[in-house]
Formats: structure tokens, C-alpha cells, sequence
């Protein structure tokens, strides 16, 4: 599996760098994960959009789903013969209701209770702590995996659903300093989860626009202990 960051913000866009955005391919099957601010447009620098094979959302927050829309006119302007399969969660059902737009894209519901394929890959999703329902991810493909905790309070759960897995995406909005309640993890928590689960590999994302990320990512180092950390940039290519 190869995973490209086309966007690490949480929030919003912040010079030329968008939101989450993640392009999960192998075997010639193209999935992204999360469409926030800023990634229709780099994602154009890998692939035609319309040659997408899925996209999956963690959830509706707009720095998750900024550019849902206009990808999904780009799909009307190409009148494919299929329409584009969206997966996402049936918590809130306006905006699922939103994933299907005419014949080009079209709303597949997933949930936590079973697994679901999609081409090449398994997707299982966990449910987190978040101000809306929003779901992380542990994707497989043979005897690799990559676990996406999408965003989240730290809770233990995160840590048997990250267990083992090649490549751990966190969402580490804080740095260590930031402590007490919150929607996303900070540096500590990421790098404690890590640890924990025993990952082969951890890389921070979901990072805040107004703090050293060299930092966030020695923090997070810290905690992790062997176990080594990459922070997200836009463009980044990771081999799982
Ligand atoms: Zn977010
Ligand atoms: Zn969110």
C-alpha cells in the first residue's frame, strides 16, 4: 500500500497546505481518504480525480469535507458510466444524505460492527470521542495494515484497535502542554499511543498551523520510545 498526504492541517487551510487529505493506492485501485480544504487540487498532481475508485470519510467536519463538493461536480462534468462510491457514517443523516449527488457519486453507508472491502483493501472503523460521531480506521491489504485514528479524544480503546499495525496516522492537534479536555490528542497521548500499541511506524497529522511541528514531533518521539515517528508534510509517501 502506498499512502501520499495531500493535506495535515486541522482547522483550516493555512499557506498553500490544506486539511486532512490522504491517496491510499495498490493494485491500480485509487481510495482517498477524508477531502478537507485545499486536496481536490493536489490530488490532481497524482491523478484525474474522476480516476478515483472511492473515497472514505471519518467523518463530516469541514476540514474533512471542504472539497466533497466540488469533487463531486468534477465527477458530474466527466459523466462517467458509474458514479464515484462515497463511503461515510449514518450518525447524521443530512450529511450522508449529501454523498449521493445525481448519477456521479453515490453513498455507501459503513459502520463498526463489520467489515467492509472496498477493491483490494479492508476497512474496519472504530467509532472515537469526538463533538460529532467520527470514525477511525484500520485498513488491510494482506499482511499489511495502516490504522487512521481519524479525529479523537485519547481514549484506551485506541490502543488494541492500533495493535501492531505498519503504519499508525494520528491525529495530534496539541503539543504535550495542551492537557486537560479536548477533541483531538496532543503530542503525550500520540506518542504513548504508539508505544502501547506497538507500531511499527507512527506519523503525526491533523497538526496545528501556529506551533514548531519540529517540536510536536520531538514531543511525540519522546513518548514513543523505538518506535519510530514521521511527521505529515504535504507530498509525503509512505510504503506500507
Ligand atoms: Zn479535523
Ligand atoms: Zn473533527
Amino acid at each position: 500500500m502506498l499512502i501520499t498526504v495531500l493535506g495535515f492541517y486541522g482547522g483550516y487551510p493555512h499557506n498553500g497546505i490544506g486539511t486532512s487529505g490522504y491517496l491510499l493506492r495498490d493494485d491500480n485501485f485509487n481510495v482517498l481518504i477524508d477531502c478537507g480544504s485545499g486536496v481536490l487540487n493536489v490530488l490532481s498532481n497524482y491523478l484525474d480525480p474522476t480516476d478515483l475508485d472511492a473515497v472514505v470519510l471519518s467523518h463530516y467536519h469541514h476540514d474533512h469535507t471542504a472539497d466533497l463538493g466540488v469533487l463531486q461536480y468534477n465527477w458530474l462534468a466527466a459523466d462517467k458510466d458509474q458514479p464515484l462510491p462515497i463511503y461515510g457514517h449514518t450518525q447524521d443523516f443530512v450529511n450522508f444524505a449529501q454523498l449521493t449527488e445525481g448519477d456521479a457519486t453515490k453513498g455507501i453507508a459503513y459502520n463498526d460492527y463489520e467489515p467492509t472491502n472496498i477493491g483490494p483493501f479492508k476497512f474496519e472503523f472504530l467509532r472515537t470521542i469526538h463533538p460529532v460521531p467520527a470514525y477511525a480506521m484500520r485498513i488491510t491489504k494482506g499482511d499489511e495494515t495502516i490504522v487512521y485514528t481519524a479525529d479523537t479524544t485519547y481514549f484506551d480503546g485506541l490502543v488494541d484497535f492500533a495493535k501492531g499495525a505498519d503504519l499508525l496516522i494520528t491525529d495530534t492537534n496539541f503539543p504535550e502542554e495542551v492537557t486537560g479536555r479536548k477533541w483531538h490528542m496532543n503530542t503525550k497521548e500520540s506518542g504513548t499511543l504508539a508505544k502501547d500499541a506497538g507500531v511499527k511506524r507512527m506519523m503525526i497529522s491533523h497538526l496545528p498551523q501556529n506551533y514548531k511541528k519540529q517540536t510536536l514531533l520531538e514531543q511525540s518521539q519522546k513518548y514513543a520510545g523505538d518506535i519510530p515517528v514521521i511527521r505529515a508534510f504535504q507530498g509525503l509517501e509512505v510504503q506500507v
